[in-house]
C-alpha cells in the first residue's frame, strides 16, 4: 500500500516534522475556526485551519518543552523580544487556559495547537493533544515496498474539512463564503456552525448566513468617517500589537487626489477609494499565517498609526518601519511598537508579525515602500470581520498565486473556491474588481476586432 509523507514546516524550515502514513488512513479531519481569537491569533481572516497531527507528539514535546501546568496569564508565553535572526526556538502562546499556540519564533508559522480537553485536565497533568496547522502541511506520495501504484498526490485528500466553527463572531460571514468547497468539487461540504460544533445553531448546506441582504453595500465606507470613527483598529490577539488603519482619511484622500487628475494608488478602488481586498494562495503566505487562502488589504504606511491618545510619529514608510523596529529594545525602540518584529524571507521583504502571539500583520517589500499589505484578520472594523468599509474586495477573481497550489494536494480547492466566490459576488450584486471588469473589457473589446477583421477579409475574399 502507498504512503503519503506528511510534513509540518515552518517558513524559515527552522523546524521539520515528518510523519509517514498509509494512504488508506487519509484524510486527516480538519476544522476552521472562525472566532475572534483564532483571527486575532493568525492574522488570517478564516481564523485557524487545523487537523489532528497523526505523528508522535513527543518529537513536539522534545522540541518546545514540556508544557507548563499552572494557569497563570502570562508564563507560558514567548518574551516576544525581537528575535528576527537567531531566536528559532518552537515558541509558546497561551491562548486560552487550555490552548496554546506553537510557533516558530523566527518566522512567526503557527505548527501546532495544544490543547486539553479542559483547563483543569491540563493542570492535573493529563497528555496534551495536538493538532497541526492545515496551512504549514505538506504532502508527498511515497511508493509502498511491493510497489503498488502512486496515486498522483494531486488526487490525494490530505485534509478533509469536517466544520467550520464561530462563523458567527464574524458577524459578516468572514471566509465563509468563499470556503464552503474548501474540500474541492465532488467532496462534501464542511458544516457550518455559528458557535462550538454540535453546541450552537448550524447554517444549512445552500444557505447563506448571513442573508446577502444583510451585508454592508459596495458603496459604504468611511469617507464620512471623522476622526477615530474613520479608524479600522489593527490588533492581536495578546494586545502587543496595537495599531490604527486611519481607512477613513485614506478614503478622503483618494477622492482628492482623483480630482485633482493624479493617478491613484493601484490598491485603491476608484469608486469608493477603498484599499482592494485579495484572495491569496502563495506558499510563503499560506506558511505565515497556518492556513491555506490567506487575506491582505492594502495600505499607505502614511495612513497606519499607534493606536491610543499618542498616535504620532509612526514612520512614514516601510524602510523606516523596519529601523524603529530594529531598534535594540528599551533603548531607543518606541514602546509603541510593542511585540511588533518581523521575518525577513528574502533580503528585501519584511514580513511582520507578533514575537509574543504569533499573528502576521503586514508584509512589506523594500522596492515599494510606501505601502504595505496588512492581514485582514487583524482589523477590527464595526461592520464585520471582512472590514468592507475599508475593503474593496476582489471576489471572484482568480485566486493571487493560485499556480502554486496546483500540483499539489490543494489543487481540488482552487477552482470550487473561485467558483463558490463568484457565485456568491453575484447573488449580492457586488461589482467585479475593476482591474479584472479592465482587462475583460479589453479581451472583449480585442476579440470584437478580431472577429469583425475576419468576416471583412472573408467578405473580400468572396466577393473576389
Ligand atoms: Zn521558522
Ligand atoms: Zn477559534
Ligand atoms: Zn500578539
Amino acid at each position: 500500500m502507498s504512503t503519503v509523507i506528511l510534513k509540518a514546516e515552518c517558513l524559515c524550515r527552522a523546524h521539520t516534522f515528518t510523519h509517514s502514513v498509509p494512504l488508506s488512513t487519509l484524510p486527516l479531519r480538519g476544522s476552521s475556526c472562525h472566532c475572534t481569537s483564532c483571527r486575532h491569533v493568525t492574522g488570517a481572516l478564516r481564523g485557524s485551519a487545523d487537523a489532528v497531527w497523526p505523528g508522535p507528539t513527543a518529537d513536539i514535546v522534545r522540541v518546545a518543552g514540556e508544557p507548563p501546568r499552572h494557569d497563570g496569564d502570562d508564563a507560558d508565553n514567548n518574551d516576544g523580544e525581537k528575535n528576527n535572526e537567531g531566536n528559532a526556538k518552537l515558541a509558546r502562546y497561551r491562548h486560552s487556559p487550555r490552548v496554546n499556540v506553537l510557533f516558530c519564533a523566527r518566522c512567526g508559522t503557527e505548527l501546532f495547537f495544544e490543547e486539553w480537553e479542559n483547563a483543569e485536565a491540563k493542570k492535573s497533568g493529563a497528555e496534551a493533544a495536538y493538532a497541526v496547522f492545515t496551512g504549514a502541511l505538506n504532502a508527498a506520495a511515497a511508493e509502498g515496498p511491493e510497489g503498488a501504484d502512486v496515486p498522483p498526490i494531486t488526487s490525494v485528500q490530505v485534509v478533509q474539512y469536517a466544520d467550520h466553527i464561530f462563523v458567527g463572531d464574524t458577524r459578516d460571514g468572514g471566509a465563509l463564503p468563499w470556503l464552503r468547497g474548501i474540500n474541492g468539487e465532488g467532496q462534501p461540504a464542511p458544516k457550518v456552525w455559528l458557535g462550538g460544533r454540535n453546541r450552537s445553531e448550524e447554517v444549512a448546506e445552500g444557505v447563506r448566513w448571513p442573508a446577502v441582504e444583510a451585508l454592508a453595500k459596495f458603496e459604504d465606507g468611511l469617507k464620512g468617517a471623522e476622526g477615530d470613527a474613520g479608524n479600522v483598529p489593527i490588533r492581536c490577539h495578546c494586545g502587543g500589537i496595537d495599531l490604527v488603519l486611519r481607512a477613513g482619511e485614506a478614503q478622503r484622500e483618494f477622492e482628492a487626489l482623483q480630482k485633482s487628475g493624479k493617478e491613484l494608488p493601484w490598491f485603491a478602488d476608484p469608486v469608493t477609494y477603498k484599499g482592494v481586498g485579495s484572495v491569496d494562495g502563495c506558499d510563503s503566505c499560506r506558511l505565515a499565517v497556518g492556513s491555506e487562502l490567506h487575506n491582505w488589504t492594502f495600505a499607505l504606511v502614511k495612513h497606519i498609526s499607534f493606536a491610543g491618545a499618542d498616535q504620532g510619529g509612526f514612520p512614514e514608510d516601510t524602510l523606516g518601519l523596519r529601523a524603529a523596529v530594529d531598534a535594540a529594545d528599551g533603548t531607543t525602540r518606541d514602546p509603541r511598537f510593542g511585540t511588533i518584529t518581523y521575518y525577513s524571507s528574502s533580503p528585501e521583504v519584511q514580513r511582520y508579525f507578533c514575537g509574543r502571539c504569533s499573528a502576521v500583520l503586514f508584509y512589506a517589500a523594500d522596492d515599494r515602500s510606501e505601502l504595505v499589505d496588512v492581514a485582514v484578520g487583524l482589523l477590527d472594523a464595526p461592520d464585520g470581520a471582512r472590514a468592507e468599509t475599508a475593503v474593496s474586495w476582489a471576489f471572484g477573481s482568480p485566486i493571487v498565486y493560485r499556480q502554486d497550489m496546483i500540483g499539489t494536494w490543494r489543487e481540488a480547492l482552487v477552482t470550487a473556491v473561485e467558483r463558490d466566490a463568484e457565485a456568491w459576488r453575484i447573488e449580492r450584486g457586488y461589482p467585479k474588481f475593476w482591474r479584472r471588469a479592465a482587462k475583460e473589457a479589453a479581451e472583449k473589446a480585442e476579440q470584437e476586432k478580431a472577429d469583425k477583421e475576419k468576416a471583412e477579409k472573408e467578405k473580400a475574399s468572396g466577393a473576389n
